[in-house]
């Protein structure tokens, strides 16, 4: 580890990214103290730990976890109301997350993407762009690969995509990615960051480091971003979904471009929504500043129907589309996906009632022609949509059912798509269970 000063770490909540820097870090000769509330000594990546010579403090959390600490490394989890964290931060001891480490490790060029929305979108069409241009890569962070262990192993050629998160980015002191993504910012994750300030300085926290050898792809359309992007030192690359930059990536009604290249043309692409626009905007820029050709970004637009349950293409079954946004937990995302079509739409929506209604849809249901309801909201979604004067609208058991009851109404050209505007929990465990269990139906439909 190149900047790491520190002799006596404690890793502060274990789970995979604290095994994965304990394990690095007694590899490196360090002191390690482990602290987890739920892990137990018969875990198996406890007991290797415990062989590889770490001190282990579980079940609780008693202060003197502290003692003789000069550095924490945090789970991304935890909080910063931590009690251990508070005591932390008073006595001046340093908390960084596992990213922190892996950047140190990584031989080989980072590719960092962060933003409120959009970060595993354009991490997967990054990493596809490069793959498909026979670029060596790998893919890790926040998409559910612990950064530290896919960094350990990296060529000095092969490039490195991260996806990172506000939580992961609040905790990194030289972390400096080659290329960073700055996709947009958004209110969010305010009860973790306490203020919109915080929480956006966690963001920033991917360029501070970068000097001009650098870059910055960011969307030039969010004003959020401007006052902070001019503070940065890397070459600025912009991207928008609105005007040419020609110092960057942008679209017109025909085709994508980068600079004054023509990479591809719109009808090629299978990815539907401007929000997807941007990402590929952002890819495309991140892909070319890393050597992607423009047929190998070609192969993956024209292919990628999307991360599975985001506004994902499932199939043209009769002639009607099928298209499964599980992901759509509230109704900001449900109204990105309504955008996104121009022909007639059979919403499927319902789920967990958190008490709130649902009217900020009513501008966006212009193609809706009919709902299938299901869940906890279904009737407060029936209200939505007589609001909306939709003249079809049913109540049914669940998804599965959804998807038979949509499919009999429906005529050829229309849009089937889930987008429940709620979270499962009422019905099914997670969203992706959610998503297979329509993805399921629809491939069994007669
Ligand atoms: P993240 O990894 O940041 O959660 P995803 O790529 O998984 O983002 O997309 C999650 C949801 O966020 C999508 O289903 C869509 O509703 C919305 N979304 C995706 N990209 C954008 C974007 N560029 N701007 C705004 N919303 C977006």
């Amino acid at each position: 580890l190149i900047h790491f000063p520190y002799e006596s770490i404690l890793v502060l909540g274990l789970a995979k990214s604290g095994t994965a820097a304990a394990t690095t870090l007694l590899e490196q000769g360090k002191k390690v103290r482990i602290n987890d509330q739920n892990a137990k000594e018969s875990d198996a990546n406890v007991k290797q730990l415990k062989e590889m010579g770490a001190e282990l403090i579980l079940g609780s959390h008693p202060i003197r976890v502290l003692d003789g600490i000069e550095v924490i490394v945090k789970n991304p989890g935890i909080s910063y109301d931590n009690p251990i964290v508070t005591a932390a931060q008073q006595r001046g001891i340093p908390v960084i997350t596992e990213i922190e480490i892996a950047g140190q490790l990584a031989s080989g060029p980072i590719i960092g993407i962060t933003g409120s929305n959009g970060k595993t979108t354009t991490t997967t069409l990054t990493t596809e762009m490069l793959k498909q241009s026979e670029k060596p890569v790998k893919v890790a962070g926040n998409i559910g690969i612990v950064a530290t262990d896919v960094a350990k192993n990296l060529h000095p050629n092969e490039n490195l995509v991260l996806e990172l998160s506000s939580f992961q980015l609040m905790g990194v002191d030289q972390f400096k990615p080659k290329i960073a993504v700055l996709l947009n910012i958004f209110k969010a994750h305010l009860d973790y960051h306490k203020t919109w300030e915080n929480y956006k300085q966690a963001k920033y926290n991917i360029f501070k480091n970068q000097t001009k050898d650098d870059f910055l792809v960011y969307n030039a359309e969010d004003k959020s971003l401007i006052e902070a992007i001019k503070l940065s030192k890397a070459q600025k690359i912009p991207f928008s979904v609105k005007r040419k930059q020609s110092e960057g990536a942008w679209l017109d009604n025909e085709a994508i471009y980068f600079k004054e290249e023509k990479i591809m043309e719109r009808k090629d692409i299978v990815l539907l929504g401007l929000h997807n626009y941007e990402n590929i905007l952002a890819s495309v820029g991140a892909a070319k500043l890393s050597g992607a050709t423009n047929e190998g970004i070609q192969k993956v637009l024209s292919m990628f129907t999307g991360v599975k349950h985001r506004l994902q293409f499932v199939e043209n079954h009769c002639e009607r589309l099928f298209y499964n946004d599980s992901k759509a937990t509230n109704c900001l995302a449900t109204q990105k996906a309504l955008s996104a079509f121009n022909q007639p739409i059979i919403l499927l929506a319902g789920g967990l009632d958190r008490g709130n209604g649902f009217d900020e849809l009513l501008p966006y249901m212009k193609h809706v022609k009919a709902m299938v309801l299901f869940g906890e909201t279904a009737s407060k979604l029936e209200n939505l949509g007589m609001k909306a004067q939709i003249s079809n609208i049913r109540i049914t058991k669940n998804v599965q059912t959804a998807v038979q009851e949509a499919y009999e109404i429906s005529e050829p050209n229309d849009v089937i798509l889930l987008s429940p505007a709620c979270a499962s929990w009422d019905q099914y465990r997670t969203f992706e269970e959610r998503g297979d269990i329509f993805i399921q139906a629809v491939h069994t439909l007669v």
